[in-house]
């Protein structure tokens, strides 16, 4: 009798494989299991096991596995159908989605490098000998491969041991970084109660005997007159040039009393229990329809304005499931995972809380990954960004997609290129569980099959406490040029504005589109702007490192002081991005504290939080930022929202252009005027008459709907048809023209529906490897999964052409 497993590896190929095992190993080894085997000439993958049988493969001789790495599944039988799904739906590998679903830690591979991780205290008396040695070795040599650790231990069967390692935070694998982050919480400073009357302050003067100390009481109120914000015990000792302790032996004689200011995502009233949860009438109202939806559909939709409490509602509904023993997973977009949001979720619920972030290292991340698996207390909410959708859970209940609209939910590179948000309503489909999705700007996509009775549609239409819809103002900019209306890029109109919320200490968020505006270098005499060697883009000029840069690649230069074309000195910046407007700010209210919010102020793992917390305890005064500050964020004391050009947006070559520039644009203005007061929006553009600028200055959601749902209709885009997009990349240009001109025309000639293309993108060549894109748009009506399997076929051919061979193809379906 033969025994045989199938496995999937860690490799991006589309078939599953066939191993030999024993009896006995046969009759342990159970589905979702991973075992180490032997692979290609002379490499060792950890493989998943799908299936058990007695079939010998047909076209080789199956080898033998090295070991089993595990003693129970790690995997479910609900994910490996749902990784198939993906696998065929968005046409990619199995392997592929196996890599992309798993944490590395899980999936050691030959290749795989592990370094010591220093700041664990090793118990050495309590290393096994094998763990011993390779600890030693670590010693020694700053990194090992696993051969390396094969040879060490002179055996095969290394795997194990390094996870052990991995369990005991002895070792980690290459590409994680240690950092922790707390919320910075700055001390603010203020009269103690006993001194806040009128009359009290003469006494109080009078009773100081030092110098030093009058003089800081006295800037104290200086500083108060001047700013409405709070004064913290820098900006006192600063202004004051005193020294902390004099502000510490006021503080000891009760004369100031000290202070935090930390404000979480969500605030509730100090004297409410945490054990109860109350929704006003209106959530209330919503919460109702959507568990009545939910007795008819699998699928409901929450379009809820700006503020108006979804948070609350999802709660709310997380309660309901979790009361019920089921698992609930709340996916969001990774940036709007915040550590508020999150201790919110926590004060509430506890340490049923699990959180899945990229960000998060690799023992954090299979930590939470054994905790689902296991349905543990831990884990039975969890919170996460798209790969959260990948976790082992058996009793999902429901799941929740918050800022369903947001495009980061779809993957782009690599493979498996999957939307989180339509492969979270299939696995809820076959866990039978529920799906609600959130936004306030929801993606034509979603609202069609809310309207048109596929999902369930629930709304909700005012702010949470009643707070109006913010004022917007539309700002002509062509006009105000023309009248010298200006100063730099800042209209006078919200110069006024921004003055007028300083005044009452309030905040101020400036919003700059990061696309088409950043700042470039132009050769005044012949016109020539610095480009990317290996990418087509202009580099884009840094002010305060001097540099131009390639936002694709990363190449830099020091910024050059004559053209490099005709050498002429004469070179002017044109564009501006953020760091443009930050300095025009600063020009303009010297005394303000602003910072810049983008890509480049927020690379490390916690850069972003820590902005987001200083702009929370009113240290900042203005925030500038790019698209980043769209999304989730909730600022109480921020009264006006201006957005510096609203126009480079609209032009986008791309048909969701206009839909993205409406919800961008009533996200941003959402985030103004969250308490009790209306928030101002200022909105700075030249098509003051754009539908959907007007849309937006109206909060119309529904005009900008329809309009684009015509749109979408006439020019053949989702919702009624589907995309799929080949990208096909070569360092050979000619070779890579011929390429997509015959993949294009064997599929025209096979396929019934539209084929566009071969196109060469906006930016055709990146690092060096040019670009061409063939687009395919299916009717709803058309078998999707034929024309699939159409495409599949041709694109195989494709592949047997030997002088094509090299030409890299890969398919995104429902592109994005
Ligand atoms: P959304 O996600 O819809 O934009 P949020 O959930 O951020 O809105 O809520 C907006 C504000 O209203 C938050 O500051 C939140 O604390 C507050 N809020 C919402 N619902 C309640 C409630 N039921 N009780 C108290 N405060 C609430
Ligand atoms: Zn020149
Ligand atoms: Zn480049």
């Amino acid at each position: 009798m033969n025994y045989f497993i199938e496995v999937i590896v860690p490799l991006s190929l589309p078939k599953t494989f066939t191993y030999k095992v024993s009896e006995a190993e046969y009759y342990f080894i159970k589905k979702g299991m991973r075992i180490a085997v032997p692979f290609g000439k002379n490499k060792v993958y950890t493989a998943l096991v799908i299936d058990l049988h007695q079939n010998p493969p047909t076209l080789y001789e199956a080898k033998e596995i090295h070991q089993i790495l595990d003693e129970k599944p790690i995997v479910n039988e609900l994910q490996i159908k749902h990784w198939f799904w993906i696998a065929s739906y968005y046409m990619c590998n199995i392997g592929d989605v196996y890599r992309g679903a798993l944490p590395s830690a899980l999936v050691l591979e030959s290749e795989t490098i592990i370094t010591l991780q220093t700041a664990t205290v090793v118990n050495q008396t309590e290393l096994s000998d094998d763990e011993f040695l390779i600890y030693e070795a670590l010693q020694d040599q700053s990194s090992l491969k696993i051969q390396n650790i094969v040879a060490i231990l002179n055996k095969k069967t290394v795997f194990p041991v390094i996870q052990k390692l991995l369990t005991k935070g002895i070792i980690s694998l290459q590409e994680e970084v240690q950092e922790e982050y707390k919320p910075k919480f700055v001390k603010y400073i203020r009269l103690h109660q006993d001194y806040q009357e009128e009359n009290k302050l003469v006494e109080l003067l009078d009773n100081l005997k030092s110098d030093k100390r009058k003089n800081l009481v006295l800037q104290y109120f200086q500083l108060q007159a001047q700013q409405k914000n709070p004064i913290s015990i820098k900006q006192l000792t600063e202004t004051a040039n005193a020294s902390s302790s004099i502000v510490k032996s006021l503080v000891e004689k009760n004369i100031f009393e000290e202070y935090h200011i930390q404000q979480d995502r969500v605030n509730f009233d100090k004297n409410k229990t945490e054990n109860q949860l109350d929704l006003s009438q209106a959530q209330q109202t919503a919460f109702d329809e959507i568990e009545k939806s939910f007795t008819k559909k699998e699928v409901c939709l929450l379009h809820g304005v700006t503020s108006s409490g979804k948070t609350e509602i999802y709660t709310k509904l997380i309660d309901t499931y979790n009361k019920e023993g089921k698992q609930v997973l709340y996916l969001l977009p990774e940036i709007a995972l915040t550590t508020q949001l999150v201790s919110r979720l926590t004060q509430y619920f506890g340490n049923k809380v699990g959180v899945f972030h990229s960000k998060y290292n690799n023992n954090e991340r299979v930590e939470v990954w054994q905790n689902v698996l296991q349905n543990s207390e831990k884990a039975q909410i969890v919170i996460g960004a798209r790969s959260a959708l990948f976790l082992p859970f058996s009793n999902l209940g429901l799941i929740i997609v918050d800022e369903e609209h947001e495009a980061t939910f779809k993957q782009h590179d690599p493979a498996p290129r999957y939307h989180a948000r339509d492969s979270a309503i299939v696995l809820a489909n076959s866990h039978q569980a529920k799906v609600l999705l959130g936004s306030a700007t929801p993606s034509i996509e979603t609202y069609y099959n809310a309207t048109s009775g596929k999902f369930g549609l629930v709304y909700l239409k005012e702010r949470f406490g009643k707070v109006q819809m913010p004022d917007i103002e539309l700002v002509d900019l062509k006009d105000s040029y023309f009248r010298k209306k200006m100063k730099g890029h800042f209209s006078l109109t919200l110069i006024e504005q921004i003055t007028e919320a300083f005044s009452n200490g309030e905040q101020v968020i400036l919003f700059q589109n990061r696309r088409g505006f950043s700042p470039v270098i132009e050769c005044l005499t012949c016109g020539h702007v610095p480009q990317c060697p290996q990418c087509d883009v202009s580099l884009t000029f840094h002010k305060f490192k001097y540099q131009l840069r390639c936002h694709y690649c990363g190449h830099s230069i020091a910024k050059p002081t004559n053209c490099h074309a005709c050498s002429s000195v004469d070179l002017e910046t044109r564009g501006f991005g953020t760091e443009q407007i930050e300095l025009e700010l600063a020009e303009l209210f010297p005394t303000k504290n602003i910072k810049r919010m983008d890509q480049d102020t927020t690379r490390g793992k916690y850069s972003f939080e820590k902005i987001i917390d200083g702009f929370k305890n009113r240290e900042i005064d203005v925030l500038v930022g790019t698209q980043m500050l769209a999304k989730g964020l909730d600022f109480d004391n921020v009264s006006l929202v201006g957005v510096m050009n609203a126009d480079n947006m609209l032009y986008h070559p791309d048909f969701r252009a206009f839909e993205r520039s409406y919800q961008m644009l009533t996200q941003v203005s959402g985030r103004a005027g969250r308490s009790e007061k209306r928030g101002k929006v200022v909105i700075q553009t030249y098509n003051p008459l754009h539908n959907v600028i007007q849309q937006v200055s109206k909060n119309d959601y529904e005009g900008m709907y329809k309009e684009q749902l015509y749109e979408r209709q006439i020019y053949k885009y989702p919702p009624f048809f589907r995309l799929i997009r080949l990208t096909l990349k070569h360092r050979d240009f000619e070779k890579l023209k011929e390429g997509s001109m015959w993949l294009y025309q064997v599929l025209q000639q096979n396929l019934a529906v539209p084929v566009l293309g071969p196109e060469e993108p906006a930016i055709g060549r990146i690092r060096n490897e040019y670009i061409r894109t063939i687009m395919v748009k299916i009717p709803n009506e058309t078998n999707l999964q034929n024309t699939k399997k159409t495409i599949q076929k041709v694109l195989n051919s494709f592949d047997t052409v030997v002088q094509y061979r090299a030409i890299k193809v890969s398919v995104n379906v429902d592109f994005y």
